[in-house]
């Protein structure tokens, strides 16, 4: 039989603006701005963009169920994007973070998607076991190829797929592995053993690997997490929005008298115990978990007091709309934390919405704290950590800002 035809190379041209940007580094083409198209592609094809005078300009990932059209893969000069490249990227990324971490974190991020030159595309690290997620249906035909040049890399012992749920294809093939099926080292098998238990500064910690959120842990908090607990000593904590209790546990080892974990999820509140017991020898005090609205609880106990008090919720802006609501929901709450702080206390205020920028949550906590009328420096303000580097802006979710009161 004869082999299909090979088809011809996917050419794309795009708008002026977009071709600025692309120039510029964005790492995203729009579906509506592409002018030309020369055929119809499957997702995770290579597209080869060109420019006004018929000039290479980039090649990248197409995807033809996503908005984001094309994922740049590289910009600039003609290049062949083959698994040299690839590895290459992997070493990229690798490289980026040596040094980092000692054996006391074997839990943190080892891609960062497009900011580490894998657009849409995350691979974390717990312990020995790596979770790969995919934000884009463009890399289910590549996972095979991609998941072994990670193995040999990096010698896990096994890799998980996740997927995210927006995906138009991701599980629907027979041929492509499903959500929480690992890639190596027995393809498709259902991952054994979840929760998984990992290092993060010497801590334990467990990650859901298979249900939880992102790829089950929030490692993009562990700076913030360091910083609270050289905060701690001596004073009573209140974690809200707590999660599994990363904050709570680092604040008990720091020293806190106390912590209260406050979260509206019971299967939250529950790993947070379990990450207490998994740390009763080094991160020792009494802890209580109340599982309730944030917003409400804060505005009901007006009586209760802590002396440091973190708020991380979940994003309030997921698309640019919801932009102007999520500043006033970010000040709301800062103003309802500001009043169950004692004398002196520290307010920890984080935002990891992309939509609203890190001076826009610092100004909206500042007003609320104004309006208290009491004293406060601002001491601190963080943003990445350097696993989770943001090379564009739309990139740059995570900010918190520190008040002293
Ligand atoms: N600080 C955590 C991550 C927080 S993720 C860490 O470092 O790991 C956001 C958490 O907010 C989730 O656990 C979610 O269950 C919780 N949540 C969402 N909406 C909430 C609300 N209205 N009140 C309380 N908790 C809420």
């Amino acid at each position: 039989m004869n082999a299909e035809p090979k088809k011809p190379r996917l050419r794309l041209r795009v708008s002026p603006v977009a071709e600025t940007q692309i120039r510029a580094g964005h790492p995203w083409v729009f579906a509506g701005s592409i002018r030309d198209q020369n055929r119809a592609a499957e997702p995770g094809e290579l597209a080869v963009i060109y420019d006004r005078k018929d000039e290479f300009l980039a090649v990248g990932l197409f995807d033809p169920d996503s908005p984001i059209r094309v994922r740049i893969l590289h910009a600039g000069k003609p290049r062949v994007i083959d698994s040299a490249w690839w590895k290459t990227q992997l070493e990229k990324a690798i490289e980026r973070r040596r040094g980092l971490f000692d054996e006391n974190t074997n839990g943190y991020r080892v891609i960062n998607g497009e900011s580490d030159g894998w657009p849409g595309l995350v691979l974390d690290r717990y312990d020995s076991t790596l979770v790969l997620k995919i934000y884009s249906d463009a890399w289910m035909s590549r996972l095979k190829e991609i998941s072994g040049w990670i193995q040999s890399r990096l010698q896990p012992r096994q890799i998980v797929l996740r997927t995210s749920r927006n995906l138009e294809r991701a599980g629907k093939h027979p041929e492509f592995p499903r959500d929480g099926e690992l890639l190596f080292p027995k393809r498709g098998e259902k991952y054994p053993e979840n929760p998984i238990i990992f290092l993060e500064s010497g801590l334990r910690f467990e990650a859901d690997v298979l249900r939880g959120q992102k790829t089950g842990f929030f490692l993009d908090q562990r700076e913030n997490r360091r910083a609270v607990e050289s905060l701690a000593r001596g004073r009573t904590v209140l974690n809200a929005f707590s999660f599994s209790g990363g904050f709570s546990v680092y604040a008990a080892r720091g020293g806190a008298i106390s912590v209260t974990n406050l979260d509206i999820s019971a299967h939250a509140l529950a790993s947070a115990k379990r990450n207490f017991d998994l740390n009763a020898a080094t991160a020792r005090c009494p802890h209580e978990t109340i599982q309730a609205n944030a917003f409400d609880w804060l505005g009901a106990n007006d009586r209760r007091k802590f002396d440091l008090i973190i708020l991380d919720p979940p994003s309030f802006a997921k698309r640019e709309s919801e932009r102007n609501k999520a500043i006033e929901a970010y000040e709301k709450l800062a103003l309802l934390g500001l009043r169950h702080l004692s004398p002196g206390g520290i307010l920890v205020a984080c935002s990891c919405s992309a939509h609203v920028s890190a001076e826009e949550l610092f100004d909206a906590v500042k007003r609320s704290a104004k309006k208290t009328g009491r004293r406060f420096d601002e001491f601190q303000t963080t943003r990445h950590a350097p696993d989770h580097p943001a090379t564009f802006k739309e990139a740059e979710y995570l900010k918190a800002i520190y008040l002293k009161i």
